[in-house]
């Protein structure tokens, strides 16, 4: 499979059963996550067929330090040079490169079958180390603007990141899109993901982009609103 255009400037990247997002920025190129290992070619390939080469990719920004998020990012740095951020809660899971902190599977069969499968926890993956740590609330200055959102619950060094020239919420693994709109495999705490699922869905936004599933090109936050927030009269 193939990037494909999610809007203006933004292309999605499948790495394995989890994405990542390339955006073309004034000032170069930036990845959002780094999907599983051995994965690092889709990006180079990605980079190179928007005509720009890998030594422009200037920032590896991570939704969150589980290892289909990072199971890639040693290679690319590497390669490129990209400056690395992350929140700070999960530095130690990217630099040590597991094992990883454990979660229970999401309500539903579903989830539980898809969290068995697709983390184990004693998972280890190259380690990549953290240029910079990621405040909550800050405004990171990078491809013309993220809001860092903190959005602990699946993953305690969780953030997403809201990019405001194309008004595109980077939800990481708040919630996916495979067969509509829901939760994450799992949680380290269902309460908190709760909170940050409604947290996000009080954001406004236009275009929505997963770590896992399709992204949602346009009229994203009222969709979150609909699933996470109680409907006030019109
Ligand atoms: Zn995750
Ligand atoms: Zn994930």
């Amino acid at each position: 499979m193939a990037m494909k255009r999610v809007i203006k400037g933004v292309h999605v990247i499948p790495m394995g059963m989890a994405n990542a997002f390339l955006i073309e920025g004034d000032d170069g190129l930036t990845l959002i996550d780094a999907g599983y290992p051995n994965k690092e070619a889709a990006v180079f390939d990605a980079i190179r067929g928007l005509g720009h080469s890998p030594d422009q990719l200037k920032h590896l920004i991570f939704t969150h330090g589980h290892p289909d998020h990072i199971g890639s990012a040693a290679a690319i740095v590497r390669e490129t040079g990209a400056r690395t951020y992350m929140h700070q809660l999960d530095i130690p899971l990217a630099e040590s490169g597991g094992p990883f902190r454990p979660m229970s599977a999401a309500p539903g069969l579903l989830r539980r079958v898809l969290c068995k499968l697709f983390y184990p926890p004693g998972w280890r993956v190259d380690p990549v180390s953290i240029d910079q740590p990621l405040t909550p609330g800050e405004m990171l200055y990078i491809a013309g603007g993220f809001d860092v959102i903190h959005t602990p619950g699946h993953c305690a060094g969780q953030v997403a990141l809201l990019w405001r020239p194309g008004r595109m919420l980077f939800a990481g693994d708040v919630c996916m899109n495979i067969m509509g709109l829901g939760d994450p495999i799992g949680f380290e705490s269902l309460e908190e993901g709760r909170a940050s699922q409604r947290n996000v869905a009080g954001l406004s936004f236009e275009t929505a982009g997963f770590g896992h599933g399709e992204p949602i090109a346009r009229e994203a936050s009222s969709r979150f609103r609909n699933k996470w927030c109680n409907k006030s009269p019109a």
